[in-house]
């Protein structure tokens, strides 16, 4: 196990409803210690790329990818969520459904902050069925923007997110793979990496 399956398997939490709860370590309280750990983890693993940017979404992805961020010496923008409807022309916007919150909103990021120049690392905490991702990408795109890789802190591999972006040819890193976990026992199985 790498320190982040350790850190999960100690502090991690199985829900109903395939939920992981790390509220203690990553999106509530949060361990910066272990986001530092997290940063140069990404960066080794994206060490070839030309990243001039990092893309994530608020708000729980907004502290990794700070922390991530120091150790590529880039800005972070996060994309803001939100319901109202008129903002074409500055703003690029995609629309995203929330897994844990089981609604739809629109992402937007400021035109000004996004460019066909950038070369972009997107970073979330949670990957499951991949909506967030694809929002983010989407976004990208529209920009003209290149996605240069994905980061990943947590991916639930036993829900379609990961295969679905994968397939669609883009880097994708995620520092934990859970393979399957079972909320009665608690018990939660990795996949091998
Ligand atoms: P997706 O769009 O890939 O279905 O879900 C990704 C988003 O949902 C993440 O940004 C994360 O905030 C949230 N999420 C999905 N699954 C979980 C989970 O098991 N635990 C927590 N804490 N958040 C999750």
């Amino acid at each position: 196990m790498n320190f982040l399956e350790e850190r999960i398997v100690k502090d991690g939490i199985v829900k109903e409803g395939n939920v992981l709860k790390v509220d203690s370590f990553l999106n509530h309280q949060m361990d910066i210690e272990l986001f530092d750990q997290i940063g140069a983890e990404f960066k080794k693993r994206f060490a070839d790329k030309n990243i001039n940017k990092i893309l994530t979404i608020e708000a729980s992805g907004i502290g990794i990818a700070c922390i991530v961020a120091k150790h590529f010496h880039v800005p972070v923008v996060f994309a803001k969520k939100t319901q109202s409807i008129n903002l074409e022309g500055e703003m690029y916007v995609a629309e995203v459904e929330s897994f844990t919150h089981k609604c739809k909103n629109q992402v937007i990021v400021a035109k000004k902050f996004l460019s066909e120049e950038d070369h972009v690392l997107i970073i979330d905490d949670f990957l499951a069925n991949g909506c967030a991702l694809q929002g983010l990408i989407q976004l990208v795109t529209e920009a003209g923007a290149t996605v240069e890789g994905i980061g990943i802190v947590i991916e639930k591999g036993f829900q379609s997110g990961g295969r679905i972006i994968r397939n669609l040819g883009y880097p994708l890193e995620s520092l934990a793979i859970v393979e399957a976990m079972d909320s009665e026992t608690g018990e939660i199985t990795f996949r091998e990496q």
